[in-house]
């Protein structure tokens, strides 16, 4: 009987973190006032700022590499933008991970003739689609155009255009089960998709995706192996990051992990650790308000529950 009901109650929460992972969905937003901001990185690389996940730009001698594509409607305004920098056509789009806001963009600019680069698990994600738990609401399937036409399974794998390099890393388990971090050694840019964010708040674990809070953290031990002072890092969301911004954030991931699996293995439900309120003291600079503080908890303790 506890069996069932605690299968009951995990099903319950799966469809509440997709919701939390996911943005409203594209449908559902006027993108009509954003505009694209561009900032220079430096070496031939730029960052794109408009709605969704950041977007990197690296031009090579013959075409563009991107990371990110934020959402369908915005592809006119993102592809004049980097127009602007160079006139040379976009070869290839690397998704960071399958959610829509850095997605979104796979089927306009693989119509334009890109081709969109992934980690396996995002192509299977957005063939089956997936669901919205607080509207009950099902996130149909791609259109065959939007899924990523190059995938690889796991490793490292280097895309190249013109002179620049991307290497394309798996990170197994993070923020959700397909993500991909890219560095561009030339540029000394370190694209760390959704696996953190800059904006100083919790990150999404999309455990119900395959998200881990154990892979965050290795994911993030890579980040710190690879940057030096130097390194720009283009997280998924907020500002632009540097490397003391990823030690701050490893450091928040280690002690969460430390203090909530040591209560998943001495049995605590739940119920029980959301009770406890074992991140108090980092929720005051972590979480923006006491529902993200307690859907932090939820997505972490998920982690250990993965099925
Ligand atoms: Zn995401």
């Amino acid at each position: 009987m506890k069996r069932v009901a605690s299968a009951v109650a995990w099903a319950a929460l799966a469809v509440s973190a997709i919701w939390l992972a996911g943005p409203a969905s594209a449908q559902e937003r006027d993108f009509s006032k954003v505009q694209i901001k561009t900032i220079d990185l430096g070496h031939n690389t730029y960052r794109l700022e408009g709605e969704g996940g950041n977007i990197t730009v690296a031009v090579g001698t013959d075409g563009i590499i991107m990371v990110d594509g934020q959402f369908a409607p915005l592809h006119d305004k993102i592809k004049a933008a980097i127009t602007k920098i160079s006139p040379l056509p976009i070869k290839y789009l690397i998704n960071t991970h399958f959610h829509g806001d850095h997605t979104g963009g796979n089927g306009p600019f693989q119509t334009d003739g890109a081709i969109a680069v992934a980690q396996d698990n995002v192509r299977v994600r957005l063939a089956a689609g997936t669901a919205n738990g607080v509207t009950g609401a099902k996130t149909p399937p791609v259109a065959p155009e939007a899924l990523p036409k190059q995938t690889y399974t796991g490793g490292s794998i280097a895309v190249e255009t013109g002179g620049r390099k991307a290497v394309l890393t798996h990170a197994n388990n993070a923020h959700t089960d397909g993500d991909t971090w890219v560095y561009f050694a030339d540029a000394n840019v370190l694209c760390t998709g959704d696996i953190m964010n800059n904006n100083k708040r919790y990150q999404t674990i999309d455990f119900a995706n395959g998200g881990d809070i154990r892979g965050a953290i290795r994911a993030t031990d890579a980040f710190l192996k690879i940057a030096n002072d130097d390194t720009k890092v283009m997280t998924g969301h907020g500002p632009l990051a540097t490397k003391a911004d990823i030690v701050e954030y490893n450091a928040m991931l280690k002690t969460v992990r430390e203090r909530i699996e040591k209560l998943v293995k001495e049995g605590k439900s739940l119920d029980e650790v959301i009770a406890m309120r074992p991140l108090k003291d980092l929720d005051a600079k972590w979480a923006a308000n006491d529902e993200a503080a307690i859907a932090y908890l939820k997505m972490v303790y998920g982690s250990f529950h993965r099925s």
